[in-house]
């Protein structure tokens, strides 16, 4: 069986502990925590609503964290939905509808919301207002029906797939990064206290290393380290009782697992290294082409074992290096051959 590190499923629930509380808590992210600290400010001052707010990055880097921050550094609170729970605009309005002043609306997964609902979304958002339609048939009536002034934070791992009426009605954008390790051990340290396990700093700095950039891959790892730590060590985590437990896991020296090296080794063996098409990529390996590339893609691509071509996705030179195998910049003559 393939080992997934990290997963399309969202959510961890012994996560709610490890969530910081407040922007100080929030680690990483500074240029995008010091510009929404102004805002929050500006806003409180001013006694208005926020402006509207998205949240753009892959999975487990903090995104619903920072919109429940936001409401607690704003004193006020934030009900949540999720893109593709929301089917009708009667669900979307109904949800509007209930908003009290300068409330947060969070929507996770924003991309997924349907064009009928998203519609709904517009003049909320602009005019704080709805049309509802008042009877049916011809005698129908639209009616505008005024909304509390309210903040709708969104998520979404792909800003790509925002249409741009969307994506232009949010005042405020903020694109989050992979995390550093220091960054890493930071929050690794904080959750090892708020679970109650002793960590030295070599095992901190071992598991920061190897969480792929993403606070939540962080706190999931640490909870299995811990369980090895627990039953088959001394209860401590150390570097040799990190490196142990990694090992198995499945996890390798830079963090990927065995879906990331699934991925590449298939590139090399069945696509002679890419170009090769998302949707073939997919089936080849039977994973869902949106996982690959929302889930997947992105940590690879961004330490450059993996490329991204207008033909599709080829291995890159530390992909090969990593699979222990030499470089073979197929690629490239593929692409010449295309040329002429
Ligand atoms: P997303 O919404 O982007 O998928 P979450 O906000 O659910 O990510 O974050 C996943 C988990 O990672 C949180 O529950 C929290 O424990 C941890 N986390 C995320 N960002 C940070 C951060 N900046 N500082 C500390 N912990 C974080």
């Amino acid at each position: 069986m393939t080992t997934r590190l990290v997963d399309a499923t969202p959510k961890d629930p012994v996560d709610p502990a490890l969530r910081p509380k407040n922007l100080d808590e929030y680690v990483g992210q500074e240029r995008i925590k010091a510009n929404l600290k102004v805002y929050i400010r500006a806003a409180l001052q001013r006694g208005e609503a926020l402006d509207h707010v998205i949240f753009a990055g892959p999975p487990g880097l903090g995104k619903t964290s920072l919109a429940y921050i936001m409401g607690e550094e704003l004193g006020v609170e934030v009900k949540t939905a999720s893109g593709p729970t929301i089917e009708r605009g009667g669900d979307l309005a109904a949800l509007l509808n209930n908003l009290e002043d300068r409330q947060i609306l969070f929507i996770d997964e924003i991309h997924r919301l349907n064009r009928a609902v998203e519609e709904v979304l517009y003049p909320a958002m602009e005019d704080y207002e709805i049309d509802v339609l008042i009877g049916s048939g011809p005698g129908a009536q639209s009616v505008k029906l005024p909304l509390k002034r309210f903040t709708l934070i969104g998520a979404t791992t792909r800003t790509g797939l925002l249409s741009s009426p969307l994506r232009a009605r949010f005042g405020i954008q903020c694109s989050m990064d992979f995390y550093t390790p220091a960054e890493l051990e930071r929050i690794l340290v904080r959750s090892a206290q708020r679970l109650g396990v002793e960590m030295t700093g070599e095992g901190a700095r071992e598991l920061a290393g190897r969480c792929r950039g993403t606070p939540r891959v962080a706190n999931r790892l640490l909870k299995r380290v811990r369980d090895f730590a627990q039953v088959e060590g001394k209860g401590v985590i150390d570097l040799p009782l990190t490196q142990s437990a990694l090992e198995r896991l499945q996890v390798d020296r830079f963090g990927l697992d065995g879906m990331d090296i699934r991925i590449l080794r298939t590139i090399v063996e069945k696509f002679d290294g890419g170009p090769v098409g998302l949707t073939n990529l997919a089936a080849a390996i039977g994973e869902e082409p949106d996982t690959i590339e929302e889930v997947y893609e992105p940590f690879l691509i961004q330490h450059g074992f993996l490329q991204r071509t207008s033909r599709g996705r080829v291995v890159g030179r530390l992909g090969y290096e990593h699979l222990g195998l030499t470089f073979r910049p197929i690629a490239k003559e593929k692409e010449q051959e295309e040329l002429f």
